[in-house]
C-alpha cells in the first residue's frame, strides 16, 4: 500500500501534533504515523494523570488533558492518523522521501518531519531474578492508572523527572514510599528535587541514595521487599571496584585498611630501627649507648603503638560505618 503525501509526520507526541497545527495554518495537510495504538507520545502512554505545571497559560493538566487539547486544537485540519505502526526506513525518493513501516505501508512524501522524541517507547528494565514474574503486578515500568496505587507501599527507582514527579505525585495516597536512587546527585527539576528533600525531612517520603536494588523479596507470589545494596561515597572509599555488592563493599575496605596500616606499620618501624643501628656504631660507652638506646627504643615503640592505634580505631570506625550502611533491609 503506497500513500503519496505533501508533508509527513513520525511520532504524534505533543511536538507532533503541534507540528500538524503549524502545517495547517499554512495550508499543509499532513499524515502524522506512530508506533503507539493512541496519539499523545509520553504522556498518553507513560503519565497519562500526573499533572503538568509547565504548559505556558494552562496553570495545572494532566497528560492526558494536554492531548485532548492538543487534538481539538488539531482537529480542524483533518490530519490522518496511521497509529500502531512503527517506522523502519525513510530514504529519498524522487525529490522527496520513501518511508516504510513495519506493517509494510508506504509513504511518497514530499517532506518528513521527525518527531520522535525518547524513540519507540522500550523499558529499561529491572535484571533481578523473578523480575519478569511480577511485571504489571508487583512491578511497573509506567503509571497509566495511578488509583492502582492508592494505599500500597511504593519503591521508586530512579532520579529523573518521571521517578521524582511520581514520588511526588502518589505520595500523598501511598500507604508508605520510598525513592531509591544509585547517585546523590538528581537529573529532575531542581523544584521537584527541593520538594521532594522537604517531603523527606517532614518524613512523609523516604529517599535512599547512592543505592542499588540488588534483590526481589517474594512471597507466595507477591513481591514483599527489595533487597538493596549501597554504593560508596567516593570520600570514603578510593577503592573503584566498591560498586554495587556488599561482599566486594566490604572485602575492599578490608584491603584498603589492611593496606593502609601495613604502610603505616613499616614506616615506624624502619624509624626504630635507624636509630638502633646507629647507636650501636658510636664511639659511646657500650653501657651507656645501650640506655640510651634502650630509652629510645622505647620512646619510639611507645610512639609507634599510640599511632598505630589511633589509626586502627580510625580504620575500624571507617570499616564499621561502611558494613552499617551496607545493611540488607
Ligand atoms: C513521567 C514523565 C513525566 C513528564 N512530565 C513532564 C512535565 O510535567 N512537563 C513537561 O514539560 N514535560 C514532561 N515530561 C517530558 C515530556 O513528556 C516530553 O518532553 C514530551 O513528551 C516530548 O514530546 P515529543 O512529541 O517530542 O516526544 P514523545 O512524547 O516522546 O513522542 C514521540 C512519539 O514518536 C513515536 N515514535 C518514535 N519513533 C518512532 C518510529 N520509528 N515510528 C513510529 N513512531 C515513532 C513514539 O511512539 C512517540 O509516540 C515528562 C516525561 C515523563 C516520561
Amino acid at each position: 500500500m503506497v500513500i503519496q503525501t505533501d508533508a509527513l509526520i513520525i511520532g504524534a507526541g505533543p511536538c507532533g501534533l503541534f507540528q500538524v497545527f503549524e502545517l495547517g495554518l499554512l495550508g499543509i495537510k499532513a499524515d502524522i504515523v506512530d508506533s503507539l495504538p493512541a496519539a499523545g507520545g509520553q504522556c498518553t502512554w507513560l503519565y497519562p494523570d500526573k499533572p503538568i505545571y509547565d504548559i505556558p497559560a494552562v496553570p495545572v493538566c494532566t497528560g492526558a488533558g494536554l492531548v485532548a487539547n492538543l487534538m481539538t486544537q488539531i482537529e480542524p485540519f483533518k490530519p490522518s492518523f496511521h497509529l500502531g505502526e512503527e517506522v523502519v526506513a525513510l530514504e529519498p525518493f524522487e525529490g522527496g522521501f520513501r518511508v516504510k513501516t513495519a506493517a509494510a505501508k508506504e509513504f511518497h512524501a514530499k517532506t518528513v518531519f521527525i518527531a520522535g522524541g525518547v524513540g519507540s517507547f522500550q523499558p529499561r528494565k529491572l535484571h533481578l531474578d523473578g523480575a519478569d514474574a511480577l511485571e504489571e503486578r508487583f512491578i511497573h515500568y509506567r503509571v497509566q492508572d495511578p488509583a492502582l496505587f492508592k494505599g500500597k507501599r511504593l519503591a521508586i527507582l530512579g532520579g529523573g523527572d518521571s521517578a521524582l514527579d511520581w514520588a511526588l505525585a502518589l505520595g500523598a495516597d501511598a500507604a508508605a514510599i520510598t525513592l531509591i536512587h544509585r547517585r546523590d546527585d538528581y537529573r529532575a527539576a531542581p523544584a521537584s528535587v527541593a520538594q521532594l528533600k522537604s517531603r523527606a525531612a517532614s518524613g512523609a517520603v523516604e529517599i535512599i541514595e547512592s543505592a542499588n536494588a540488588t534483590a526481589l523479596r517474594c512471597d507466595g507470589g507477591r513481591l514483599t521487599g527489595l533487597g538493596k545494596c549501597r554504593r560508596h561515597a567516593e570520600n570514603r572509599c578510593s577503592t573503584a571496584c566498591c560498586a554495587y555488592r556488599r561482599h566486594h563493599c566490604q572485602n575492599a575496605c578490608k584491603k584498603s585498611q589492611r593496606h593502609q596500616q601495613c604502610h603505616s606499620f613499616l614506616g615506624y618501624t624502619f624509624h626504630a630501627i635507624v636509630s638502633f643501628f646507629s647507636s650501636q656504631f658510636s664511639g659511646i660507652h657500650t653501657r651507656v649507648a645501650g640506655a640510651i638506646n634502650a630509652i629510645m627504643m622505647a620512646l619510639v615503640c611507645i610512639y609507634t603503638l599510640s599511632r598505630t592505634n589511633e589509626k586502627l580505631r580510625v580504620f575500624a570506625h571507617i570499616f564499621d560505618n561502611e558494613t552499617r550502611s551496607h545493611g540488607n533491609d
